[in-house]
């Protein structure tokens, strides 16, 4: 690293000035990680102390069947393939059931893009959820899946949102932007919405009312570049409507993919994305480290260099176990609140 690049970067932050893309490239590519982790960490506790957040939640992928085949994806199936399901109603209510009873307060809820369940189901699987389990705030379908209920019931998006919310939605999951750059889009996943696409959903999710988080799925064929220019096209979207709660930095599982071949992202690639992120991201409260795809440790460490949220006492995830996550499915509520104690920081549920 040249002398100095992390200092200046460091007077501009300490001086509350914006980093610009320039700053975001060097962040990547020159500055020592121990450096900007320490900045990150600074930054993060002049947003939220030193409170480190988590919530009592649990997944319900309520089905791996979608119309399309994205390369990075081990999670979907086509019908009649080895290892494609769909919950029933029941199976739904059951798990839902389960979660209210250890005391969860979310659930979050996405799936596959279905060849055949009809418009209808969604919102009516959001009115059952919600008139059973009032403490359970449904955060439900990612802007792709909105997307495609839009299509399904041939209105736009915007009325889809609405639709939603009356019948419960009470927050929207970052999912579906992988990368936000054409490039990535038109190589791994052109069949899903691209960016502009994902931006214009989460704007409307804003304008709605309802707050989302964003995401960037890192590790794979993207470049230094196009991370930063994501980060700063999520940064400007903020700047405008102010309705992204945290930024979540995922990380790649190759296995079982069409880009097995690809290592995985070491321990410290993953620190650096999440103190990039924090550094770049002025605008949004809280950084995530999504302790499913980094691992427990690597998580730990994340909490004092730019994280100040856990996720959850996720239960039985699918997605990334289908790519060959080996990280526990489940975290109880005491051993959050000790992992976060053991940095230093004071765990608090949202
Ligand atoms: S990433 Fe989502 S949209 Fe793409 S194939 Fe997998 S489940 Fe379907």
């Amino acid at each position: 690293m040249p002398a100095g690049t992390l200092d200046a970067i460091a007077a501009k932050v300490g001086a509350g000035r914006r980093l610009d893309r320039d700053d975001g490239i060097r962040l990547y590519e020159e500055a020592d990680l121990a450096g900007i982790r320490r900045l990150a960490d600074e930054a993060a506790e002049r947003k939220n102390g030193k409170t480190v957040t988590y919530v009592v939640n649990r997944h319900i992928n309520y089905s791996n069947l979608c119309i399309l085949s994205c390369f990075f994806c081990a999670f979907s199936k086509k019908r009649g393939e080895a290892g494609a399901y769909e919950l029933s109603l029941d199976e739904i209510r059951e798990r839902a059931r389960e979660a209210a009873a250890a005391g969860a307060t979310e659930i979050h809820l996405v799936g596959g893009l279905h060849p055949d369940l009809p418009y209808e189901y969604y919102p009516e699987l959001l009115r059952m959820l919600s008139r059973e389990f009032p403490g359970l705030a449904l955060k439900a379908f990612t802007a792709v899946e909105l997307d495609h209920f839009a299509r399904l019931r041939g209105v736009p998006v915007a009325e889809v949102i609405r639709e939603l919310r009356e019948a419960g939605l009470a927050f929207v999951p970052g999912g579906g932007a992988e990368v936000l750059s054409d490039r990535v889009w038109k190589k791994l996943f052109r069949g899903k919405i691209p960016p502009r696409r994902w931006l214009e959903i989460h704007r409307e999710i804003h304008r709605a009312g309802l707050r989302s988080n964003a995401t960037l799925l890192f590790g794979h064929i993207e470049t230094v570049e196009e991370k930063v220019d994501h980060l700063l096209r999520i940064r400007a979207l903020q700047d405008e409507t102010g309705g992204f709660v945290s930024f979540i930095p995922l990380r790649f599982h190759p296995q079982n993919t069409v880009l097995a071949h690809l290592p995985l992202a070491g321990r410290d690639a993953v620190l650096r994305e999440i103190a990039v992120a924090r550094l770049l991201l002025d605008n949004v409260r809280h950084v995530k480290a999504y302790w499913v795809m980094t691992g427990l440790e690597t998580a730990r460490l994340a909490l004092t260099g730019g994280a100040d949220d856990l996720d959850g006492t996720v239960v039985e995830e699918r997605i990334t176990h289908m790519a060959g996550a080996e990280t526990p499915e489940h975290l109880t509520e005491a051993e959050i609140r000790d992992l976060i104690r053991g940095e230093g920081k004071i765990p608090r549920r949202r």
